[in-house]
């Protein structure tokens, strides 16, 4: 069966690179799904130029191209460091002090202000990615901590810091995150990214926040932390989609282990019928050259085999310098996995709970997919006002394009981050055989589908009704 559209979708991270409009209309021709706007750089109003370029394109090339803002989350940092970099000698002694000043070879400051109180001696420390080692000897549970430097190196300023055995008391949503979120929303961002997650409940809080100020954005977990993996299932249970950061996991985590954590990750998220993100590093050397190593192209295409909904891109689109190469490169890698059949038709189990309210509604979404595969379908042409009919086809991964049609306009953006997922607007009040009539007709309008092809249509029945998905129509294309 021909496939018209890479069913795994592409986020490209915005910055400088990719700020022109020209530029990120190339990558968007050449495959871009969702822009990402990295909350931890820059202030946050110089996002909404890239917001206004992104909803600028959507409406005049017709594409539903999602924005995902992404907070920063309690990322701990150094301050600033003298003569731009200071030499950490192993086995020597330094403090961390929670007194802001500028860092020299016997004390640095932290941006952690309960850092004294909240680690233990042994504890490792890790600065710049984990490049830097350092172990805690001994502290005074007021402002220093006294550590050893057991990999030393050059330290700039503002480096990050990872501590994975320390359990941070830092709240899970900052005050300057509390800020960015408040521009996101005002924006209507259609996702929203928490970084350095530790539980269900710090996504549930980011989601009342969300209600409460009347949006509809859904919300990434990143999974960048130890906790985050003891605490996963209720993590993917809380969230609408997860990331696999795998740039602080792989700092946090012993980094051998970051392989079939992703795995485990994607896995439980196509169970859960959560779209999942898998990030960093993905083709990073194109920051600078314009052709992948051949590892790179192999992550990427057993990211694809691993089940991922999107793979992502940071430094490659926001400042590399091949930012729409990087894009071509990436669809090609996907659409060569994608052309021999994977991972189409995963496995997945029914949902055998018949006393969950999506019961049956996902007994016809499974059913839907099933049928698609024996009649050989081209297209599930979908109608949905919750979008959880999406999120439940896209999960089994047909063959069959996904095509979802809606009312609500907050969907047609954020669903394009699922796997397979196409969407469009619908919002005529008409009976269930012209609805379907007229989604049909759309679909061969856009050639996405001909005279002669099947495929099979889902709605709730009775229409005017918006109720959970309950019909399913094999329709021979006319
Ligand atoms: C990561 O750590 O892999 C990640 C995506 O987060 P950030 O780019 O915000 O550090």
């Amino acid at each position: 069966m021909k496939l018209y559209y890479n069913r795994t979708k592409i986020v490209a991270t915005m910055g400088p690179a990719s700020a022109k409009k020209e530029v990120l209309l190339a990558m968007i021709k050449a495959g871009v799904n969702i822009c990402r706007l990295n909350f931890s750089h820059g202030k946050a109003q110089d996002h909404k130029a890239v917001i206004d370029t992104i909803r600028e394109i959507n409406a005049e090339y017709k594409t539903n191209v999602g924005i995902l803002a992404d907070l920063q989350g309690p990322k701990i940092r150094i301050g600033l460091v003298k003569d731009g970099g200071i030499n950490l000698v192993n086995k020597t002694r330094i403090n961390i002090t929670t007194h802001e000043l500028i860092g020299d070879d016997n004390q640095i400051y932290i941006t952690y202000p309960t850092f004294p109180q909240d680690v233990q001696p042994d504890e490792i420390i890790l600065l710049d990615d984990g490049k830097i080692q350092m172990r805690v000897i001994e502290t005074n549970r007021q402002d220093t901590v006294v550590c050893e430097v057991v990999h030393g190196g050059i330290l700039t300023s503002r480096k990050g810091v990872n501590l994975p055995n320390t359990k941070v008391s830092i709240p899970s949503l900052t005050e300057e995150d509390l800020e960015n979120l408040q521009y996101a929303l005002d924006w209507d961002v259609d996702w929203v990214g928490l970084s350095f997650v530790r539980t269900g409940q710090d996504i549930l809080e980011l989601k009342k926040i969300i209600a409460e100020s009347g949006k509809a954005a859904k919300v990434i977990a990143k999974v960048e932390k130890p906790e985050a993996i003891d605490n996963i299932d209720e993590i993917i249970a809380a969230t609408d989609g997860v990331m696999v950061a795998r740039g602080d996991l792989g700092v946090e985590m012993p980094l051998e282990e970051v392989p079939l954590l992703q795995k485990m990750i994607a896995r439980k998220c196509r169970e859960a019928s959560k779209p999942v993100i898998v990030a960093t590093q993905m083709l990073e050397s194109m920051i600078t050259t314009p052709r992948p190593t051949r590892a790179e192209v192999n992550d990427v295409a057993n990211s694809v085999l691993d089940g991922a909904d999107a793979v992502m891109l940071s430094g490659e689109t926001s400042v590399g310098e091949f930012p729409v190469i990087v894009i071509e490169t990436m669809a090609k890698i996907i659409r060569n996995v994608e052309d021999l059949g994977y991972p189409f038709n995963a496995n997945k189990d029914a949902n055998t709970d018949s006393s969950s309210p999506d019961y049956l509604s996902d007994a016809v979404c499974g059913s839907a997919v099933y049928l698609a595969e024996h009649t050989n379908a081209v297209g599930i042409v979908s109608m949905t006002t919750s979008g959880y009919t999406a999120f439940e086809i896209s999960s089994y991964r047909p063959k069959a394009g996904t095509f979802i049609f809606t009312a609500n306009k907050h969907l047609l953006n954020a669903l394009s981050l699922l796997w397979g997922v196409r969407t469009f607007y619908y919002d005529r009040d008409e009976s269930t055989d012209q609805t379907i009539s007229d989604v049909n007709a759309i679909l061969k309008a856009a050639n996405l589908i001909s005279e002669g092809d099947v495929v099979i249509n889902t709605a709730s029945v009775p229409i005017s009704k918006k109720a959970k998905t309950n019909m399913l129509k094999v329709t021979v294309i006319d």
